[in-house]
């Protein structure tokens, strides 16, 4: 065992372990790399935070650096919480239930708990937390929060971010601090105080105010964005100030969440599934614009186009032989209505029938469970080819994540297909299309020279297409040690710049999850490319996405 981590294991309560499988076991995420830790500590409280950042910080004053990097369940695809310093894995210990207010459906959690369980515990509540990822069952709250994820009830409810409430933040100092929407007045006191937590408050405020003009470049007409930081969310124009938006979605860059306070909203078990049939992507789009401008908003509007479906069939011809019909159409829709009001639905639903029957297109309307799993089975066949595979060519992320203006979906589905041709494959496409955002996994063998360089020239390609649509290149999936790389392509030089000066204010030291979301240098990571890649840690789960 290393000094440093004797140290860590005679100071935390919680355990702290080099073993070389630990390390191992840690070393991959969902995404295309592998980073071996050094060493993994189980926090079992803050205190075990407050001191782990504590040491680092006091190593890195005199010119030792060892990174920390937060981790969840681990399935994120972007690599974000890889590190080749210590990893606090959350999961272990960090994962109660602290508080749930059954008056406010406020609730208070550790940041390693199972997300899916936090779910079930509030479905008995009758509530629930909307922005769930499909990865629920197998990922953290604490995760959900790194990433700012989103899931198929975002178009309705938004990001995770739009549930955060307050936060507490293991600062990279080892600070404590609490994070919720100051007034002016409480934001005075903090610029007033003579700790670091000050000394970010004051810094952050001149940096805001000082490039005021700047923050509208990141402010994108996409319905999600997690490109960088959320520096646009922190000041309002009543002087209110908030840090909790910005570390939402940051990736466990700026400091490392220890608590979690969020929202929740009533939950509603009777919805209402339409399905609907397109031949192009245009009347598709058409179709989702005009559904997005009912009183009554959908509370999905999901897609799987019609590679998708032929792969399923051709990998599986039973798989969805009940569920729906060829020819397979070009674009396949489920849209759902979750208003708790039966009379709100009912009349929510007719108005979406009489856009379908306008457009003349076909459709079917489920209200049972039975009726509506068979129509959500189309939807997850995606999950097929995310664990399929053909030897080493694997379903691989990379370019998986994009979201465009939504009258722009046809245009960035055009951009897929040129994927498709650039590397000779067809290419299934899901996602969220009511939010013009959309997941492609396509087939790569990582451990050939030639697939590695072309994934990296579709990489590029895809985002410039996506950027030059208005898009982003993250929507949920975060920006990690891949997207991070198209930063300074998203927001341009002086964007960068900025987002650089906000991770510069909270970690001066660079020693919070370094070289993930700023500083990212796809080059130098290359050799960190996994040759065989997998989705190992899912195993014992069947992912959906
Ligand atoms: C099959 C599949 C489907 C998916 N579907 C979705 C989806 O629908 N929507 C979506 O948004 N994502 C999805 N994801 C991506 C991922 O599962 C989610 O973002 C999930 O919320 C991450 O949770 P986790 O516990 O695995 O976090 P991790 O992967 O462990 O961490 C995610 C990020 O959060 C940071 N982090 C973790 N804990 C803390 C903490 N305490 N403090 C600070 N930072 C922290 C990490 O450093 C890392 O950068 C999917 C992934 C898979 C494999």
């Amino acid at each position: 065992m290393s000094k440093v981590a004797h140290y860590l294991q005679e100071h935390l309560l919680g355990e702290v372990s080099t073993s070389p499988d630990a390390r191992r076991y840690f070393s991959t995420d969902n995404s295309i790399f592998t980073i071996t830790p050094s060493i993994i500590v189980y926090p079992r409280n803050e205190h075990d935070i407050r001191k782990t950042a504590r040491f680092a910080w006091q190593l890195a004053e005199r010119g030792r650096f060892i990174p920390i990097t937060a981790r969840g369940a681990g399935t994120d695809f972007s690599g974000g919480c890889l590190g080749e310093g210590i990893v606090l894995a959350f999961p272990a210990h960090m994962n109660r239930i602290i508080l749930l207010d059954q008056k406010t459906g406020t609730i208070m959690v550790e940041p390693g708990l199972n997300y899916g369980r936090l779910q079930q515990t509030l479905h008995t509540h009758e509530r629930f937390l909307p922005p769930y990822p499909a990865s629920l069952e197998y990922s953290t709250v604490g995760g959900a929060v790194g990433n700012n994820a989103a899931g198929e009830k975002s178009l309705k409810y938004g990001p995770t971010g739009n549930f955060v409430s307050s936060l507490r933040v293991v600062l990279s100092n080892g600070e404590v601090i609490e994070t919720k929407r100051l007034s002016k007045r409480e934001l005075n006191k903090k610029l007033g105080l003579t700790t670091f937590e000050g000394e970010i408050y004051r810094q952050l405020d001149k940096l805001i105010e000082e490039h005021r003009h700047q923050l509208d470049t990141f402010d994108l007409n996409v319905a999600r964005n997690t490109a960088g930081y959320n520096l646009g969310a922190v000041k309002n124009g009543d002087g209110s100030f908030d840090l909790t938006p910005l570390f939402v979605g940051s990736q466990g860059t700026l400091g490392i969440i220890s608590e979690i306070t969020l929202e929740t909203e009533s939950f509603n078990p009777e919805t209402t599934l339409l399905s609907a049939c397109f031949e192009t992507y245009e009347s598709a789009t058409e179709a989702i614009l005009e559904l997005r401008k009912l009183p009554h908003m959908p509370s999905m509007i999901e897609m799987v186009d019609s590679t998708l479906l032929t792969i399923v069939d051709s990998l599986n011809p039973n798989q969805l032989k009940k569920s729906i019909t060829k020819p397979y159409p070009k674009v396949f829709l489920l849209v759902e209505f979750d208003d708790t009001g039966e009379r709100t639905r009912k009349r929510a639903v007719r108005r979406a029938c009489d856009i379908f029957e306008r457009l003349a297109i076909s459709y079917t309307e489920a209200s049972s469970k039975q009726d509506q799993d068979k129509l959500w089975k189309i939807r997850h066949a995606s999950a097929n080819l995310l664990a399929h595979s053909e030897q080493q060519n694997k379903a691989v992320p990379g370019v998986e994540d994009a979201i465009v203006p939504v009258d722009k979906l046809p245009e960035l589905l055009l951009a897929v297909q040129h994927v498709g041709k650039t590397i000779g494959q067809p290419i299934a496409i899901w996602g969220h299309a009511g939010e013009g955002n959309v997941h492609i996994h396509p087939y790569f063998d990582l451990s050939k020279l030639g697939d590695k360089q072309l994934l990296f020239k579709v990489w590029r390609e895809f985002y410039d297409q996506v950027q030059a649509l208005g898009g982003s290149s993250s929507a949920s999936y975060n920006d990690g040690r891949i997207r991070g790389a198209y930063l300074p392509r998203q927001y341009g030089e002086t964007g960068y710049t900025l987002l650089a000066q906000v991770k510069k204010i909270f970690d001066p030291y660079n020693i919070m999850n370094p070289g993930v979301k700023i500083g990212v240098d796809l080059e130098a990571l290359k050799p960190n490319i996994r040759t065989h890649y997998s989705l190992e840690h899912l195993y014992n789960h069947m992912p959906r996405s």
